[in-house]
């Protein structure tokens, strides 16, 4: 068994969303015993900082190895909390490794430096020390990358971590955390609480005198809340919010490669994931033969539960979520855009939406104002470079934008206009450890990933040296 504190007892019951089927019942934790565990974190955390860069990198290097030994049981219990397919899931957990590999190795390299000073005899340099004690909050359409994103940095860093999974996909949080336990990281130094009272425990994690540091990854609605609350204890903030992307095809794009790259970002997840074009923009003179490109894909798409071999589009995560999509689709419709492809729930069952191709969409329906999390292609027609950009930058988001074009001139103008963290030239998935992740504007703060993730779990000093010549 992959998770430890799997109570029958508990209160909080997750679900298979492709069948609705109670897959366990867990300890649920109240805010006083989550307020106990980071006051333990932070009373063990000392002597995990004092251990050298190399040792902790050591212990990180064996969870590792022992996520991906695990690869296949990690990621049928992701299938089978978040509904994603399996051969995603197993990416994701390879993908969450990844973190690990990459900040146990960037954990080596917190680097200070020495700076001249125009004084004699004193000397300036710098030093970075970890934060302290971290709390994390994730959501449940990653369930494994967006804890291992936090957790990496953090022990690498020196950082005690303690985290909130989401009520939907707390089983994989569980199964890591047995797993980092087993690998060498001190019990009490990393723990997953699933809790089913979040608002309190995220007022706990930003009030705790304790907790230094707060990274939250979920929608910007409840991103704002908590550093509203941040301000009383002046906690450290991540944010990565929610996005709106664009994914723009120009006239001179290689349509291919293009359909390609919207097929991918766009029904990973069956559109459920923060990075997931939102709002297709395609040049007019290319329009209709793009469109008719992404039909012939769609209709190759295979709804199903994401343990079945074979499937491409899962459930969505809950009834709720489905509501929205048919909501967003209908108001669509009456404002003027025509279904091409899907439209409704699917057979599969409940929880399912189908595949849907939108065209004749305008900037001002629902559909491209709000983050649709579900597999609908809203296609928007735009004349030239300006107007795309225009509509492109028209939103309160920026965290990913896409486009496709081949004239050098138009990738790097495009490239510098578009307000967004991050920008996908040609290519439709841009997540990667090696890359720093995050948002402006309303999608957030802060970077993970990239030697940029390292520098959030760290506060840099600066020591002044004086009466060196004397
Ligand atoms: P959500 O904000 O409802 O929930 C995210 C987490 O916050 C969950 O663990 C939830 O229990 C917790 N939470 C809810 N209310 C809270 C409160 N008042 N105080 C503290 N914690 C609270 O988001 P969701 O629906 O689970 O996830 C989808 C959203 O997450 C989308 O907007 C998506 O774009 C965003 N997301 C962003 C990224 C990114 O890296 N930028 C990655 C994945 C998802």
């Amino acid at each position: 068994m992959l998770f430890a504190t799997l109570d029958a007892g508990g209160g909080l019951s997750v679900a298979n969303p492709a069948t609705d089927d109670t897959l366990a019942t867990i300890k649920a934790y109240g805010t006083e015993e989550i307020a106990r565990i980071i006051e333990r974190a932070d009373s063990v955390r000392p002597a995990w900082a004092a251990r050298t860069a190399k040792d902790r990198a050591q212990v990180l290097r064996r969870w590792h190895d022992l996520m991906i030994a695990h690869q296949d049981e990690l990621a049928a219990l992701v299938t089978a909390e978040s509904g994603k397919p399996l051969a995603e899931a197993r990416g994701e957990v390879a993908y969450g490794a990844a973190f690990i590999e990459w900040f146990a190795e960037e954990g080596k390299r917190a680097y200070g430096e020495t700076i001249p000073t125009f004084a004699p005899g004193k000397r300036v340099l710098t030093i970075k020390q970890g934060v302290g004690t971290c709390a994390g909050i994730t959501p449940w359409n990653f369930p494994v990358a967006m804890i291992t994103r936090k957790v990496a940095p953090a022990l690498a860093a020196g950082c005690a971590m303690v985290v909130k999974p989401a009520e939907a996909t707390p089983l994989a949080a569980l199964a890591l955390e047995t797993l980092a336990h087993r690998a060498g990281v001190p019990e009490d130094l990393f723990r997953v609480v699933p809790t089913l009272d979040p608002v309190a425990t995220g007022a706990l994690f930003c009030n705790h005198p304790l907790v230094r540091k707060l990274s939250f990854t979920g929608s910007t609605g409840v991103g704002r809340k908590l550093m509203q609350q941040a301000a009383t204890n002046i906690t450290r903030l991540s944010l990565e919010l929610g996005g709106n992307a664009p994914f723009i095809v120009f006239d001179d794009a290689d349509l291919d490669a293009a359909v390609g790259g919207l097929m991918a970002s766009k029904f990973r997840n069956s559109g459920q994931t923060c990075v997931c074009a939102n709002r297709i923009l395609v040049q007019d003179s290319i329009h209709d033969a793009f469109v008719r490109k992404v039909e012939e894909r769609v209709a190759a798409l295979v709804i199903g539960n994401g343990a079945e071999p074979g499937t491409t589009i899962g459930p969505l995560i809950n009834q709720a979520a489905v509501e929205k999509v048919e909501a967003l689709v209908a108001d669509a419709c009456a404002a003027g855009a025509t279904v091409l492809a899907g439209g409704a729930r699917a057979e599969a069952g409940a929880g399912f939406f189908e595949p849907t191709i939108l065209t004749g969409v305008t900037p001002e329906m629902a559909v491209t104002s709000s983050e649709i999390f579900g597999p609908v292609v809203a296609v928007i027609r735009f004349a030239d470079e300006a107007e795309a950009i225009r509509i492109a930058n028209d939103t309160p988001y920026g965290l990913a934008a896409y486009f496709y074009a081949r004239d050098m001139g138009r990738i790097w103008r495009v490239m510098e206009a578009l307000e967004y963290g991050m920008v996908g030239v040609n290519d439709g998935i841009i997540s990667t450890e090696v890359a720093p992740f995050g948002g402006i504007k309303h999608s957030g703060l802060g970077r993970e990933g990239s030697r940029h993730g390292l520098d959030e779990y760290l506060e840099l000093k600066y020591c002044l040296m004086g009466g060196i010549d004397r």
